[in-house]
């Protein structure tokens, strides 16, 4: 008596040839084989990270007013002081972690109360505010992008505590037809999603400190007349 097998592995082939076809078409190719890049440990920079400030030195960066920052460094942290300060280096699509904290003795309030910003490209903004039951426009808090949108949630810890965003951001580039291919940020605030996928347009505020829409630029941490500190930055390339 014949056997059905090769009848049914025939039909395990086609199926599982179906299903890799189905598995590209939804956007999960299988073509190349992952990286390996060894994960870190509650924030700790992966191996495949540029490390921008590892709480030693700034020399990845320069100052607004002069070429060497200005910033207080003490205790693995680097504290705003004489200006923002601007990485030497451009980046295009980039995942960024990066720690700070608001001044622990609250003065001011709304936006004049722990503010400070990482701006991509030098002209999108990420804000950085106290914003633990410090009421400002909802555009304007802690992980908005600055004037564009919200944060989801705010979660924010209390002034003088760590915080960490992480964030992942592709820029809007410039199309051969004249019009921009529009980028997108997606924020965590202390692990928790906060901006999802919102698009970045290529509008920029008047606070930035670049215009026009370019596949690299550097990123800008603002000195915003606040003492907040950073520590533990790092970032991986995304082109
Ligand atoms: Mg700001």
């Amino acid at each position: 008596m014949k056997t059905p097998l090769p009848c049914l592995r025939r039909f395990a082939l086609v199926t599982n040839a179906a299903l890799v076809l189905a598995a590209s078409a939804a956007g999960n190719p299988t073509a190349k084989e992952p990286a390996v890049v060894t994960a870190g440990v509650a924030g700790a920079p992966p191996s495949d990270a540029i490390v921008l400030f590892d709480g030693k030195d700034l020399s990845a960066w320069k100052g607004d007013k002069d070429p060497a920052p200005g910033w207080r460094i003490a205790d693995g942290y680097a504290e705003v002081h004489g200006g923002g300060i601007t990485t030497k280096e451009e980046f295009g699509a980039i995942q960024l972690h990066i720690e700070w904290a608001a001044p622990a003795e609250v003065k001011g309030d709304s936006q004049g109360r722990g503010n400070s910003g990482v701006y991509f490209q030098g002209r999108y903004e990420i804000q950085v505010l106290d914003s633990w039951k410090n009421p400002t426009y909802f555009n304007g808090q802690a992980a908005a992008f600055y004037l564009h949108n919200a944060p989801l949630v705010n979660a924010s810890r209390k002034p003088g505590e760590w915080q960490a965003y992480d964030i992942v951001f592709h820029p809007p580039v410039p199309g051969a037809d004249g019009k921009v291919a529009e980028g997108s940020f997606t924020v965590l605030h202390n692990g928790v999603l906060v901006q999802d996928h919102v698009p970045v347009k290529g509008d920029s505020t008047t606070a930035a400190k670049f215009s026009g829409v370019t596949p690299k630029g550097p990123l800008f941490l603002q000195d915003h007349g606040n003492p907040v500190r950073y520590r533990n930055i790092w970032l991986r390339k995304l082109d």
